[in-house]
């Protein structure tokens, strides 16, 4: 196994692992550990190139930096990407991997993404203890989806609040797009709250089956964007909110649990200058990263210790909003300013210390 290092200017560590016995090719890239070690999931993907797998890893060891310093996990920022065929996995791929991420000693702590599950990081973890979001059964804090889908309940009253005046649900319009793990949740909570709520989904027989069992209102996915809410919950997919989306909207408010949901950062500045609220994704999503992180606590995971930090995620979006309306900008740049700022009173503090 040959780990080298690469220079990368703004990032405490990035490194490239070769396994040529197990065909292991992967990056791991910490961007920042002022806060706490680094959490942020694996991905494998089939990457044209290192150089577009080390484009992602980057950019999401950075996002998780900030996802964590406004959920005030006491967490750092990082991310590993395995350059590969999905369809080729193997227990040697993975258990070189947990080799590779025990090599960082804890300050890097991986996690589920795209296309790895819990069995891949059962495999992982014969290598290293630097593993989170494992089974119950395995001592981990098991699915986040229903962590994630209770923090977005607790941002969109932020929502409402800032909106309404109130974080009242009784008769409030809530459009989601994508009612899978989370959103389909999100949905049962908002009825559950007095909410009329609206769902679309390219999965027709998932919209019939929370139909039937909710009698929620169902429109097409397609020209979704158009049907008049006070909320629209992006719960699919990212780069759903972009020039042509934006100008068909008729909400107050956007705020759902999808990734990336802007197509571009500007696109924030599209929807305030049309007077629609925007809920910065990776601050109301974060209940699955708070949950997860709290594997790491002293004394290990405790659920109810843990809804109590989901629940402040209505504080944090209360704070992005009132940062945005202090220094009249974007919300997605108030949320990255109230890290920032985060971020660099720890530094203080730390330096003080020495
Ligand atoms: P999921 O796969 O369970 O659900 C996604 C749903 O969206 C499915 O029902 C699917 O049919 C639907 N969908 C996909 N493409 C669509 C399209 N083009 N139009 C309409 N519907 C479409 O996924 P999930 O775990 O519920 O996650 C949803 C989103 O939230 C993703 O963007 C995910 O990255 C993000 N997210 C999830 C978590 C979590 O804890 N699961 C945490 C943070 C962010």
């Amino acid at each position: 196994m040959d780990i080298s290092e690469i220079q990368v200017d703004g990032y405490e560590r990035v490194a490239r692992c070769r396994d040529p016995r197990s065909g292991l090719h992967a990056l791991i890239a910490i961007h920042d550990t002022t806060l706490g070690p680094a959490l942020g999931g694996m991905r494998m993907l089939p990457y044209a190139s290192e150089d577009e797998a080390l484009f992602d890893v980057l950019r999401l060891a950075k996002g998780m930096t900030y996802k964590s310093a406004v959920a005030d996990t006491g967490l750092g920022g990082g991310k590993s990407v395995i350059l590969g065929d999905t369809t080729k996995k193997s227990p040697e791929l993975f258990k070189a991997m947990g080799r590779f991420v025990d090599s960082f000693g804890g300050r890097y702590i991986t996690a589920e993404d795209m296309n790895i599950g819990v069995s891949d990081l059962e495999i992982v973890r014969t290598q290293t203890r630097w593993v989170s979001g494992l089974s119950r059964e395995s001592g981990g804090s098991g699915n986040p989806s229903p962590y994630t889908a209770w923090g977005c309940l607790q941002g969109t009253r932020a929502v409402l609040r800032e909106v309404w005046g109130s974080d009242d649900f009784k008769g409030k319009r809530i459009l989601l797009q994508g009612v899978g793990a989370v959103g389909g949740r999100m949905a049962e909570l908002f009825k559950e709250r007095g909410a009329h709520v609206i769902i679309c989904d390219i999965n027709a027989a998932r919209v019939q089956e929370l139909q039937k069992k909710h009698g929620f209102e169902a429109v097409a996915d397609e020209g979704h964007e158009s049907v008049p809410c006070d909320v629209y919950a992006p719960c699919a997919r990212g780069a759903t909110l972009n020039d042509e989306t934006i100008p068909k909207l008729r909400c107050k408010a956007v705020a759902g649990c999808a990734n990336n949901q802007l197509r571009e950062p500007r696109h924030a500045d599209v929807l305030r200058e049309r007077g629609i609220l925007y809920a910065p994704d990776y601050v109301i999503n974060a209940g699955g990263i708070i949950n997860v992180g709290m594997e790491l606590a002293p004394g290990g995971y405790d659920e109810a210790k843990a809804m109590g930090k989901i629940d402040r995620i209505h504080d944090q979006l209360a704070k992005v909003f009132e940062l945005a309306r202090q220094h009249d900008i974007n919300t997605r740049e108030a949320a990255e300013h109230l890290a920032e700022m985060r971020l660099k009173r720890a530094r203080e503090q730390q330096a003080q210390k020495r």
